[in-house]
């Protein structure tokens, strides 16, 4: 059992301080956020992914648990501090924004009087890790301070299987004590040796870029594919089944859509770009890959708009799903955040459901009329758009939405309905990357 402090609690730092404390381990989190640190004192979990809040209530329960609004009380006596602050891009140039670290590593480093690794869950740009090495021993000189980096892999909405049945634990360090102190803290997981990955700081800093990278290359690789698909007649659907049969390219992140967004993939693309123009090494597959995805999220207003005749204005559009994805609250560079204004900007009205993220979205969007269910928000609507897969939308009952709207086209953005069954309640049926369901080319051309 290891002494463990969190810094920040994030979607990150509290499902990782939750699961590792589920290990057996001691964790005392702290996050600047005082409301955050007074609602999980209270009980209160203050972001959605689901097992979390019972997993945070289990061990506070068992006293292995704790939050604490002052620092000193999750660095003292620690075995390892962990950093898992923000890494937002910078809005100017798109590179991480490393300040939210270096001012944690700065404070951590106030507060250490014994030998301790800070261990860097956050993403960081090459170079960080060493960057934060030097700051903490030019501080502390006497102590014996080691730094690892530890990306996280963990995905919004299955964050918690993803933490204790991960793929790869990445452990970047140059310290044999790091190592060991991490390999101790992992133990309990109980995995092979071929999953624990060590590598030197740098190494682990770019594994994270270069796989996020990676997912998003294959998610714009075919929403591209999709677009040809509704050009030539084929269904996206199954080119995607026929290309992830293969195991060297595998079936996840084959799915059409309206482009991605959350709270990594759109940055790290930019912070990999950005890393890349400093080191001189143009990166042209994830500059093409960032660009393709800014188009798709801008054209599906249009397409939305096409699918409506031309024109939105007085038209109502319900749109179901506002989230990034399924399972989140999370409203980071969400698709529905370009869409939405967009369509209010040519006139259309919206009114909207949302699971679990319509308080965090009516924060970022506005003059949108919320409803607590799909068919409330349906009622008089002109259009359907399903931006976000949630399993409340994917078994709707198609008849009683068609009769509470008052035209009948409904636009399916993630594919989650057979075109035929939509059709069969009456309805209009626009998806992606699908024949039965072209926009017309007509439409397409409007739209582009
Ligand atoms: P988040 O914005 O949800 O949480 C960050 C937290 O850090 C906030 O609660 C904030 O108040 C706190 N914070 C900021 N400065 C602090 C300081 N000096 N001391 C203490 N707390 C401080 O962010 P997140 O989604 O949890 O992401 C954290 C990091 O993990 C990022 O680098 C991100 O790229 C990476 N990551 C995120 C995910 C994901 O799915 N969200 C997955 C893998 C990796």
């Amino acid at each position: 059992m290891k002494k463990i402090g969190m810094v920040g609690t994030g979607y990150v730092g509290l499902v990782t301080a939750a699961c590792l404390a589920e290990l057996g381990h001691r964790v005392v989190a702290y996050d600047t956020d005082r409301r955050k640190i007074g609602l999980l004192r209270k009980g209160e979990v203050p972001i959605f992914e689901p097992g979390l809040a019972t997993l945070v209530s289990r061990n506070v329960g068992l006293g292995r648990l704790t939050f604490a609004a002052n620092l000193d009380d999750a660095v003292a006596d620690a075995d390892a501090v962990f950093i898992a602050v923000g890494t937002p891009s910078r809005p100017t140039d798109g590179e991480a924004d490393l300040s939210f670290v270096y001012e944690a590593a700065g404070e951590i480093a106030e507060r250490l009087f014994h030998s301790c690794v800070v261990v860097c869950k956050s993403t960081v740009p090459v170079g960080t890790n060493r960057e934060i090495l030097q700051r903490l021993r030019l501080r502390r000189p006497t102590l014996a301070i080691e730094v690892a980096s530890n990306p996280e892999f963990l995905r919004e909405g299955s964050a918690i299987s993803d933490f204790m049945q991960p793929d790869r634990v990445v452990i970047g360090t140059e310290s044999e004590v790091a190592k060991q102190v991490l390999a101790g803290i992992y133990h309990p997981l109980g995995l092979t040796a071929s999953k624990m990955l060590y590598t030197g700081l740098e190494s682990a800093e770019l594994i994270k870029y270069a796989a996020n990278a990676f997912l998003a290359t294959k998610l714009s690789y075919i929403n591209e594919i999709a677009d040809l698909c509704e050009r030539v007649g084929a269904n996206v659907s199954d080119v995607a089944a026929g290309v992830g049969l293969d195991k060297r390219i595998g079936p996840n992140f084959l799915q059409a859509g309206p482009g991605f967004g959350g709270s990594c993939f759109p940055k790290d693309t930019r912070a990999l770009l950005s890393t890349a123009r400093d080191a001189g090494v143009p990166l042209q597959i994830v500059a093409a890959v960032a660009g393709v995805n800014e188009q798709r999220k801008a054209a599906m207003a249009g397409r939305i708009v096409a699918a409506l005749g031309g024109s939105v204005v007085d038209k109502v559009v319900t749109v179901l799903g506002v989230t990034f994805k399924p399972n989140t609250d999370d409203m980071r560079e969400a698709p529905s955040l370009a869409i939405i204004p967009a369509l209010q900007a040519a006139g259309a009205s919206i009114r909207a459901h949302d699971p679990e993220g319509m308080e965090a979205a009516a924060r970022h969007l506005t003059a949108i009329a919320w409803f607590d269910d799909a068919y409330h928000a349906s009622v008089g609507a002109d259009a359907i758009v399903i931006l976000t897969e949630w399993d409340d939308y994917v078994g709707l009952d198609l008849a009683r939405l068609k009769q509470l709207m008052r035209g009948r086209a409904f636009i399916d953005l993630r594919n989650v309905y057979n075109p035929d069954l939509v059709a069969a309640a009456g309805f209009e049926h626009f998806s992606v990357g699908r024949p039965a369901s072209l926009v017309s080319e007509a439409a397409q051309d409007a739209a582009a």
